[in-house]
């Protein structure tokens, strides 16, 4: 009677099968994929086998980093990828650029302090905001984004669900919360004392970025109540920095220069076609 094989034998089993399960256990997936190359490189560099594994370490830590941000910022659910290399400071001179390349640093959300982004529709809040969120997940916190109005309807359905605590406890425990467009839609009571609970529980426990369009004195009209108001703006300005982005609507500005080069594009056709021209090159 012969006895089965062992399938995990080394004499039956290739090394390198062998060594890609121990890899995949050990949840190193650049070693598998490049031992290999590595190994030729090194043997052509007549590199030691501590320099060999000196290299697979390096960029298996590399790679490492790059998923874990890749993670976060799919966690963070933005809205869109903006960062602050596609920001135009010029277009927004209001805007205080040495605070925001700052804050992209990072060292504000370890401090668990806060940043308002306040100015009308259009100055670029929105952008700002996934711009510092997107810089904090490259730093390694973590984020979430989302807008005021969309935060209280979550709320409002977890509580009816009775996993309030659980929406709660994840919201607390996010390095930087970000809570865009506050101001567009008021709030009923419930939501108003629901997200009061969201700024008061990260307070000085976590950062939290709001941008809206109404400046501080209106924000009672959002929450309904003067007192809430009043302790809310209290605790959220605490430890503060505060982006003003006064300037002219960006949407605006590109849409009248849209106007005005097709403007420009058709006072070109008529002059073209006058000249008996028909297709103007523009
Ligand atoms: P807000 O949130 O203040 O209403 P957004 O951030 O949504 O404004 O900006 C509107 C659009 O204009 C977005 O596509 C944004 O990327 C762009 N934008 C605004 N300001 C700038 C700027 N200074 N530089 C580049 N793009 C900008
Ligand atoms: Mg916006």
């Amino acid at each position: 009677m012969t006895m089965p094989q062992d399938p995990t034998s080394p004499t039956i089993v290739a090394p390198q099968v062998l060594l890609g399960n121990h890899l995949k256990a050990l949840k190193l997936p650049t070693f598998a994929r490049e031992y290999e190359k590595v190994a030729m490189e090194s043997a052509r560099d007549s590199a030691d086998y501590p320099r060999y594994l000196l290299r697979l370490c390096e960029l298996e830590r590399i790679d490492r980093e790059r998923r874990n941000v890749e993670r976060r910022i799919r966690q963070a659910r933005f809205s869109q990828v903006k960062s602050l290399d596609t920001f135009d400071f010029a277009a927004q001179p209001s805007l205080n650029k040495s605070l925001v390349l700052e804050l992209a640093r990072g060292e504000w959300i370890e401090k668990r302090q806060n940043c308002i982004a306040l100015g009308p529709s259009g100055t670029g809040k929105t952008h700002v905001a996934l711009a510092l969120g997107l810089a904090a997940c490259q730093k390694g916190h973590s984020v979430a984004f989302t807008t005021a109005a969309a935060l209280v309807h979550e709320l409002m359905e977890a509580r009816d669900e009775r996993r309030l605590r659980a929406l709660q406890k994840h919201l607390n425990t996010v390095k930087l919360l970000i809570v865009d467009e506050l101001g567009y839609v008021p709030f009923t009571a419930v939501g108003s004392e629901l997200l009061f609970e969201v700024f008061s529980q990260r307070y000085e426990r976590g950062a939290t970025l709001v941008t809206s369009n109404l400046p501080f004195d209106e924000w009672t009209s959002v929450f309904g109540s003067e007192r809430l108001t009043g302790a809310l703006l209290d605790r959220l300005t605490h430890h503060v920095h505060i982006l003003e982005m006064n300037g002219d609507s960006f949407r605006l500005a590109a849409s009248k220069k849209a106007q005005r080069r097709s403007g420009h594009a058709a006072n070109l056709a008529a002059k073209a076609t006058s000249q008996g021209d028909v297709e103007p090159k523009l």
